[in-house]
């Protein structure tokens, strides 16, 4: 029998980006304190959360320490490297747990774990060297993408290769990294799921959003998705499969493809609050951030269902130099990360305009 954490608990969380910041500003909503742990001691989070602890990732004895101090521990990245995440769950409970971010860490072991629980993704093959890459290429088809095994994000660490004289040069892209060859999504839309599980295993996803991406980087999702009843249930029966074979706790985002002929394909899974849910901080009561920290917490998990239908605008490098003429916007909320220094492709922001349902 898993207690519900008392309000006042402290929750702490490893990562202090806008995501932290976020859940911080949840949990600081519902009595919780938020402890947050990043090396960077100006960081978005830290200046909304209760304490922060600033120190290096690879810091076990500050991790052990810093766990010590909280009542559970979770995550705004899901690249938490393994040792951190052992040591912080020896002091307090991990949510989600480690299995989660040793299966999104590697693409290989994601989509295989993915298939093997009935949530289908593109044909894929691992590569190393270049007789791999060409046997992989004949295998699959092209076009086709090859992507670093580990640390790649928002379309970093990718290369497309449309012919076969294309294999040599994208291979030399991975830097020496293991890579995974996967066959090319000829998709009509991307589609997301965000879905919960508390501790009792209970699910709950919000409606599906619709992605629109350039450059790697998510510009805008559209919330509820116009899909199909059918969508929907693929959607959320792939997530729950997945989330109950973690026996995961709390929020993850789920990225896919819809095809022309109605398939679904899972592009990746992230073991955290996700960017394409960002939409359900003023579309529905309970939002994706609340909805973590609850899972977290042990608290019951809250109703998804939007009030509101929603455009999520991400504010990227500049574009938040606008963010006067998004106050003067009808319908329009304005969330800034506090980042004081604006770089381009970074994430500085993002606008929700609510519509009627
Ligand atoms: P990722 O870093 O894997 O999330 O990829 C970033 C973006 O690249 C995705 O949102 C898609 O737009 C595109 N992409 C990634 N993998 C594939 C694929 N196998 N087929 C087609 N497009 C892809």
């Amino acid at each position: 029998m898993t207690q519900a954490l008392a309000p006042t608990s402290r929750i702490g969380i490893l990562g202090g980006g806008q995501l932290g910041r976020m859940l911080a500003l949840s949990a600081a909503r519902m009595g919780l304190d938020v402890v947050i742990f990043d090396p960077e001691p100006d960081c978005p989070a830290s200046r909304v959360a209760a304490e922060t602890v600033t120190a290096a990732y690879d810091d076990l004895d500050a991790v052990a320490k810093f766990a010590a101090s909280v009542d559970a521990v979770t995550y705004e990245f899901e690249n938490v490297p393994a040792a951190t995440a052992a040591a912080a769950a020896e002091h307090a409970p991990l949510r989600p747990g480690a299995k989660a971010l040793d299966v999104a860490q590697d693409r290989l072991t994601e989509k295989t774990f993915l298939n093997a629980h009935g949530a289908t993704t593109v044909a894929f093959r691992p590569v190393s060297t270049l007789a791999e890459l060409h046997t992989a290429i004949s295998e699959l088809g092209l076009p086709a993408i090859l992507k670093t095994r580990r640390f790649g994000y928002d379309g970093k660490g990718q290369a497309v290769i449309r012919e076969m004289s294309d294999a040599e040069e994208a291979l030399a892209a991975m830097n020496g990294q293991p890579a995974i060859l996967e066959a090319f999504a000829d998709f009509t839309h991307e589609l997301s799921i965000v879905a919960a599980r508390g501790v009792d295993g209970e699910v709950r996803a919000y409606p599906l959003s619709e992605n629109r991406h350039s450059d790697g980087i998510l510009r805008e999702s559209l919330a509820p998705a116009k899909v199909s009843d059918e969508t929907t249930k693929t959607a959320l029966g792939m997530a729950t499969r997945v989330l109950d074979a973690l026996e995961y706790v709390g929020v993850m985002g789920m990225e896919l493809f819809a095809l022309k002929d109605g398939t679904l394909l899972v592009n990746e899974i992230a073991p955290r609050v996700h960017n394409t849910g960002h939409w359900t901080q003023d579309a529905c009561t309970v939002c994706q951030f609340e909805q973590h920290i609850r899972a977290v917490a042990g608290w019951p998990l809250g109703d998804p269902v939007p009030h509101a239908s929603a455009r999520m605008v991400n504010l990227i490098g500049h574009d938040a130099d606008a963010w006067e003429d998004w106050l003067k916007t009808p319908n329009a909320v304005l969330h800034l990360y506090g980042k004081r220094e604006t770089r381009d492709g970074r994430k500085m922001g993002h606008v929700n305009v609510l519509g009627s349902l």
